[in-house]
């Protein structure tokens, strides 16, 4: 049947929570010690548990023995940014994190014994619950937050766009956002949901790109939407890769952490077998930085007739590494993979989004009533490079301080919030909607995309190509935008419209910044320059939604 977008229910809660990552769910349980009462709503595109939270493996990085410091931890996390950080939010975050992970052991996550070390940082500082850490983590959470009844879960739920309410006569008020449209997957309507307050902890949008580690969900949408709301958004340019993504048909999107390679293992060309970090990195090697061995791996696989490169760990002891990694090398060996005596198939792929939406550490967005927090915004913290484990406390402490700043708004009358909002709902019943855009053409523009941001907005970017992908992301959102507004609306059609949206700011930003530092490299412009600004876009800067 033909069905058109329609409307579905109509909700008003205390708190609207778009995203069940850690962030999301961190900042529900906060708020509800402090207010029990609060009637939330917590949105989540798929399960509740799909997240990049649930699948992060290292773990969370908080200073806890005596003979490391919290100026130790922000020095380390000052060098990943490369210059580009902001000292006053690394100071703030890494200063509660110690009590964010006690918060964390308090609701019943279970960390090991004793501290890991990651790269980059110069004590041993990392929480984890051996290679699943997320897992561990959104587990305990979820559990909580079961246990309360003034949370309504949507699972199955998408958010569409931002409810903004403009008060043009109030001098320097940039609107409120009193809400946000929500598809509801199962039945295609879209749901309207008002709140007092509304939170974006949505994520990143690793899809952007052929290879991610990075679940399904990670879209961009929140980013998307708060940028078509008219929020500034900062430092896109600056998206990490790891460098070494399983690469296997049967598997996307796992992980091979980079304590494998902290374990001694080697990266080797097929077939030749030569360990080509010797020409990259011949002092650090394997166990050079990040972006360096990314770089690497992507310049030797675009060298060659292979899409991948191998990690080679079979000179550790079997016994040994089903000890150390115990979920990788069962997911490997049901692919068919033995660690102990195969070589692993990596690629580099998008990782994290060290930029996002502006905010401070609680998480105020340009708009009042709207926050946002986790992965999704822009503190500052990670500049131009992100700190391994410094996301994940981000994330929480983030949380808890948007939790205890948004009270404010709880005690206003839902109706001051709520005027004038009618006229805006009714743009829905405008669209002209005709039949439904075959799947398999918004699979075609998905794969064309992010294909074409690896090879152009990728680990290498030259001017040339970031303005020939330019004029292809917009002949290309020219088409969706066409889609979106004449189509039945779609959660695959949502995501590409969000991801053709974030694609075109990243390759914007990448544009603007001539010169190479942290994740961002451009080929034309390979040194640093003294002059260090973000990168922040607005949507009046170019166009109009
Ligand atoms: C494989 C992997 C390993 C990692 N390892 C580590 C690590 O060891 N340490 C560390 O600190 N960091 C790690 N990271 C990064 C870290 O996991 C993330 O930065 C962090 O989990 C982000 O949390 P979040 O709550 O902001 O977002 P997420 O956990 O991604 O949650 C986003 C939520 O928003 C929902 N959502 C998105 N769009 C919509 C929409 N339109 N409508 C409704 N819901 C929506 C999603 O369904 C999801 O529930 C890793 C990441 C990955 C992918």
């Amino acid at each position: 049947m033909n069905t058109l977008s329609q409307h579905g229910s109509r909700h008003a809660f205390d708190v609207l929570v778009i995203g069940s990552g850690i962030a999301g769910l961190s900042f529900c349980l906060e708020l509800l010690q402090l207010r029990p009462k609060t009637r939330i709503a917590l949105i989540s595109k798929v399960q509740l548990s799909e997240s990049n939270s649930y699948y992060a493996q290292g773990g969370i990085a908080a200073v806890s023995s005596p003979e490391d410091a919290i100026a130790a931890h922000e020095k380390d996390t000052l060098l990943s940014g490369d210059g580009l950080s902001n000292t006053k939010a690394v100071n703030t975050i890494l200063t509660e994190a110690p009590g964010y992970v006690e918060k964390l052991s308090q609701y019943g996550v279970q960390f090991d014994q004793g501290l890991a070390q990651e790269g980059g940082h110069s004590h041993r500082r990392i929480f984890h619950s051996g290679d699943q850490t997320g897992r561990a983590v959104i587990d305990t959470l979820l559990a909580r937050i079961r246990e309360h009844t003034h949370i309504d879960i949507f699972e199955s739920h998408m958010a569409v766009n931002l409810l903004v309410q403009h008060t043009p006569h109030q001098p320097g008020n940039h609107g409120e956002v009193v809400g946000a449209y929500i598809l509801d997957t199962s039945t295609s309507l879209i749901d309207t949901f008002l709140a007092k307050v509304t939170v974006l902890a949505t994520g990143g949008a690793g899809k952007i790109y052929r290879y991610t580690t990075n679940p399904d969900v990670a879209t961009g949408d929140g980013l998307a939407m708060a940028y078509r709301a008219g929020v500034r958004v900062g430092n896109l340019e600056f998206y990490q890769f790891h460098p070494t993504l399983l690469y296997h048909p049967e598997c996307r999107n796992f992980l091979i952490s980079e304590a494998v390679r902290g374990e001694g293992a080697y990266l080797r060309l097929p077939k030749t077998d030569e360990r080509f970090m010797q020409r990259y990195a011949p002092e650090q090697m394997e166990l050079a930085t990040r972006d360096v061995v990314a770089h690497a791996i992507f310049t030797e696989i675009e060298r060659s007739d292979y899409n991948y490169v191998e990690l080679d760990i079979t000179h550790q002891p079997k016994a040994f590494l089903e000890k150390r990694f115990p979920n990788t090398y069962r997911t490997l060996l049901t692919l068919g993979i033995d660690m102990s005596t195969d070589k692993i198939p990596v690629v580099p792929a998008a990782h994290y989004q060290c930029g996002g939406i502006l905010t401070d550490t609680c998480g105020h967005t340009d708009k009042q009533r709207l926050y946002a927090i986790g992965e999704v915004a822009f503190t500052g913290l990670h500049g131009a490079n992100r700190l391994a484990s410094n996301s994940l406390v981000e994330a929480g402490v983030m949380a808890v301080f948007a939790a205890k700043d948004c009270v404010k708004w709880l005690d206003e009358k839902q109706s001051a919030a709520f005027s004038n909002l009618t006229a805006k709902i009714n743009d829905w019943d405008s669209k002209g909607v005709t039949d439904l855009r075959r799947a398999s053409q918004i699979n075609a523009h998905w794969r064309s995309l992010r294909g074409e941001m690896t090879s152009y907005a990728g680990i290498v970017r030259t001017e040339a190509g970031l303005k020939d992908l330019l004029r292809l992301i917009l002949t290309r959102s020219q088409m969706i935008e066409e889609y979106y507004w004449k189509h039945l609306i779609t959660r695959d059609l949502l995501e590409l419209r969000n991801i053709i949206l974030v694609a075109e700011l990243i390759v914007r930003s990448a544009l603007q910044r001539r010169e190479s530092r942290g994740g961002h490299y451009r080929e034309d412009y390979p040194d640093k320059v003294e002059q260090q600004l973000e990168t922040i876009l607005q949507l009046d800067s170019f166009r109009e939604y």
